[in-house]
């Protein structure tokens, strides 16, 4: 139980404590009270206690407190459900429904929605009932309230059954078999299946319909339920009636009657009588079974069992006329038609009652369907997000990470690699005298390593200063872009008698020096991948393509093969030995970085010996 007297800490004058902590914990006090005579299964007294802490807790307004409403309301459900004071019971459940959804205690709310539709159910109240179920069921099943669920699932199936829909009927009863058989208790489960049995009799499947009573039975008599298993029999012995099966329905009969005979008040007596009375017809006992078909009215009658009284009268009709009372026979007869009408009435007044309720559970159930997808879908679109923050968050320090790492690595390298080459050139100059010509070469070779390595780090330090800087794009004219990238390849360009054609060139939002750089590195390449005996001849074009501008470098040099477009791009990818073509592998893909960064796409189009096109695009 919660702690009850923290709800008064927020009382500021001590007087009001006072008179606010009396009535308060005279009602906790009592509830515990009551608490402990339920368990003890004393009814009255928990009823007194109750009553008492009832009266207090309205007679005392400052004490309002939701939770010991409902605390004392939930008692109160529970007592009546015991005592089956279905007025009571309503009443309090409609209150408890009120305060446990104020208080969003859905476990308690569940409980009031139960009740509610068993009160309803019991006056017949079937359009309330439904929507109290079909609600606590979603509720329940939602909280894992197993038990709850099956009994709701019950309840729905016996309402279906009342309105004549045996197949919806049938579908919570087997619903509640397969998947709540571990929270049944046996009786609860004999029940559902004499009441499977009794759904296909009336749908004239009587063959399904014994399987089930045969079942019931075997529980019955396992568990020495004599109620239930008299009950089993004399559904059998109508069953059997029903099928001709004369021997079998006589068996079953006086099994029923054996066992109604040592109890009172047993379920299906009204039926048994009939089945007698039939039975002792069928052997020609006209004076019997007239005697017992009355019998058998009369308990239907007062079991306001519809379906037999209608059998009894149709029964007693056929009787009378065997013993030729035709002015009697007709009589009942008559009694008969009247009461099948009504009954049909009934029957059909069911139907459409069963039509409405559907069709207002469907418009609920679809709502609830709306509302859960809603959820589902919002609850991905968040999962999702998250996700997407967090890969993005995790790539973006990765992609930091090794940024600061080629950062570092080139720029701290680069002093001792210095080094190296400036001692290794002051011992050659100190010993030139000794040195032979091997030693000269090896010195070489340390000279060229290191101008090599200086290279590679200059590159390694420009690629990673690319993504560095917080790019602010300005407008940048690429014609001017290409007169400097030109101005810097200047020596090369002359000392092969390259010949660059560029077509009217746009203004980009960008950042020049990126731009100088991937015009250089494109250009450069061209140059550089130039055919022996030919005269490089480069082709610079810009084209508008929906949002993006594509601008192309086209070269007349050796080309690329197919299989090596992708991985040229990479880093540190080289597709000749530098003896034939110098180069660090870096410039291609330090061009790719700088299109990615603004939001581009570079790729080439080559063929082996004619040349290739550098292609790449540049949104608007
Ligand atoms: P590097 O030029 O330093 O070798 P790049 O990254 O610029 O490095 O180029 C990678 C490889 O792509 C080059 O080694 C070369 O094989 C190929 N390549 C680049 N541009 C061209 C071109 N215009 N024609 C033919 N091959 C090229």
């Amino acid at each position: 139980m919660p702690d009850l007297t923290n709800n008064i800490v927020s009382y500021k004058n001590d007087t009001l404590i006072e008179n606010a902590l009396s009535p308060l914990k005279k009602i906790v006090s009592l509830i515990d009270k009551s608490n402990l005579s339920f368990q003890q299964n004393d009814i009255k007294t928990t009823l007194d206690y109750l009553n008492e802490a009832w009266m207090i807790f309205q007679g005392t307004p400052s004490v309002y407190s939701h939770e010991l409403n409902a605390l004392i309301l939930y008692r109160f459900v529970q007592i009546y459900f015991k005592k089956q004071d279905f007025k009571k019971l309503e009443y309090f459940s409609e209150l408890l429904l009120d305060v446990s959804q104020k208080i969003g205690d859905t476990e308690k709310e569940v409980t009031a929605l139960t009740n509610i539709g068993i009160t309803r159910s019991v006056f017949s109240d079937y359009k309330t009932s439904m929507p109290m179920f079909v609600d606590a069921l979603e509720k329940s099943r939602q909280l894992g309230l197993r038990n709850n669920a099956a009994n709701c699932l019950i309840n729905i199936g016996t309402i279906y059954a009342n309105l004549f829909n045996y197949e919806e009927a049938l579908n919570r009863y087997n619903t509640v078999l397969e998947e709540y058989q571990d929270v049944l208790i046996e009786t609860t489960h004999i029940a559902i299946h004499l009441n499977i049995g009794n759904l296909y009799y009336a749908s004239d499947q009587y063959k399904l319909s014994l399987d089930f009573f045969k079942k019931a039975l075997a529980s019955a008599q396992n568990l020495n339920k004599k109620n239930y298993a008299a009950h089993a029999h004399a559904l059998m012995s109508r069953t059997y009636l029903a099928l001709y099966h004369l021997p079998k329905a006589i068996q079953s009969a006086h099994l029923a009657a054996e066992y109604m005979s040592q109890i009172d008040n047993a379920p299906g007596r009204q039926i048994n009588l009939l089945n007698l009375a039939q039975i002792t017809f069928l052997e020609e006992d006209t004076e019997g079974s007239s005697e017992m078909v009355l019998r058998g009215i009369a308990a239907a009658r007062r079991a306001q069992d519809d379906a037999s009284e209608l059998r009894g009268f149709k029964l007693f009709s056929e009787i009378l006329k065997k013993e030729k009372n035709f002015e009697r026979a007709l009589r009942c007869q008559m009694i008969y038609s009247q009461k099948q009408e009504d009954y049909l009435k009934m029957q059909r007044n069911m139907h459409i009652l069963d039509y409405e309720i559907r069709y207002a559970l469907r418009d609920k159930e679809r709502k609830i369907e709306e509302l859960t997808k809603e959820v589902r879908y919002q609850t991905l679109l968040i999962d999702r997000n998250s996700q997407i923050e967090k890969q993005n968050e995790q790539l973006r320090q990765a992609n930091e990470e090794l940024q600061q790492f080629a950062y570092i690595t080139s720029h701290d390298l680069k002093e001792p690699l210095r080094m190296i080459g400036s001692y290794s050139q002051i011992i050659q100059k100190m010993f030139a005298h000794l040195l032979d010509d091997d030693s000269r070469l090896y010195f070489k070779f340390i000279n060229d390593g290191a101008t090599r390595m200086n290279g590679l780090l200059d590159a390694l330090l420009q690629y990673a200063t690319i993504g560095k800087a917080d790019l602010e794009l300005e407008p940048v004219q690429i014609a001017d872009i290409i007169i400097i990238a030109r101005s810097n390849l200047k020596l090369i360009i002359e000392e092969t008698d390259t010949n660059i054609l560029c077509g009217e060139m746009p203004t980009v939002k960008a950042i020049p020096s990126f731009l100088v750089q991937l015009f250089q590195n494109l250009i450069g390449n061209a140059i550089k991948f130039r055919q022996e005996n030919n005269r490089p001849i480069i082709l610079i074009n810009a084209e508008e393509k929906n949002n993006d501008w594509l601008f192309s470098i086209k070269d007349n040099g050796i080309g690329i093969a197919d299989e090596h477009k992708e991985r040229i791009f990479v880093i540190f990818q080289r597709l000749h030995h530098r003896n034939k073509y110098e180069g660090t592998g870096i410039g291609l893909s330090i061009c790719n970085k700088i299109v990615t960064q603004l939001g581009g796409k570079l790729w080439v189009e080559s063929e082996p010996g004619r040349g290739s096109t550098f292609l790449f695009t540049i949104p608007k």
